[in-house]
């Protein structure tokens, strides 16, 4: 599987490892044209507002954004935010690929990062997450399945091909969430049975 990793800034060299680990083969993806030799993508955490200022600097957004509409993407923290509908605090541009708000830097600025324990949807062991300056997610779509929570709060959700994470994956040792991604990817690049 030929998975991209946006490498315009923040955490991608993690990403890659960890897919690497999985037996993933990884591009890191700088310019808008390699999109075209990936099969997947995950956009990493980093600063949302600095993704998206790259992004409009090479003409790399509207190619993005049409990736997005049919490719399997996970996006982690700023990731997520790129992927969202809506993002507030303050209201930024963003993909609208997933049917979901999310509000940036929503655990103010006494707990910026902390790590939590969630329990997921799929059971097994409790999730390790490591959240840094991670938005919230306020608002989720009809379609759109959520995989875990911190309280009561979505932190991992899926949305048919698309994936997204407050929270940074690749910086736990447990590699269930990637495992997941990838799982995601094969279902989204199987073809459809014929009758
Ligand atoms: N605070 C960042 C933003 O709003 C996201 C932080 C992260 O990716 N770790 O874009």
């Amino acid at each position: 599987m030929k998975i991209g990793v946006l490498a315009l800034q923040g955490d991608f060299d993690a990403h890659r490892r960890r897919l690497e680990e999985l037996g993933a083969e990884v591009t890191l993806v700088r310019k808008p044209d390699q999109l075209d030799e990936v099969e997947a993508l995950v956009i990493p955490g980093g600063e949302s507002s600095t993704f998206l200022w790259h992004l409009e600097q090479s003409g790399f957004l509207e190619k993005l954004a049409s990736f997005v509409r049919t490719r399997p993407t996970f996006g982690t923290c700023a990731g997520a935010i790129l992927l969202a509908s809506e993002v507030t605090n303050p209201p930024q541009k963003a993909l609208n690929a997933m049917d979901i708000a999310v509000e940036r830097n929503a655990y103010g600025r006494q707990v910026q990062s902390f790590i939590g324990e969630l329990q997921w949807s799929l059971g097994g062991q409790p999730l390790e997450a490591v959240f840094i300056r991670a938005p919230k997610i306020t608002r989720i779509g009809p379609k759109v399945e959520v995989l875990a929570r911190e309280g009561n709060d979505p932190v991992l959700v899926r949305q048919g091909h698309l994936m997204a994470a407050t929270f940074h994956p690749e910086l736990s040792a447990d590699t269930r969430v990637h495992q997941q991604f990838l799982e995601t990817v094969q279902a989204a690049l199987k073809p459809a049975p014929s009758r």
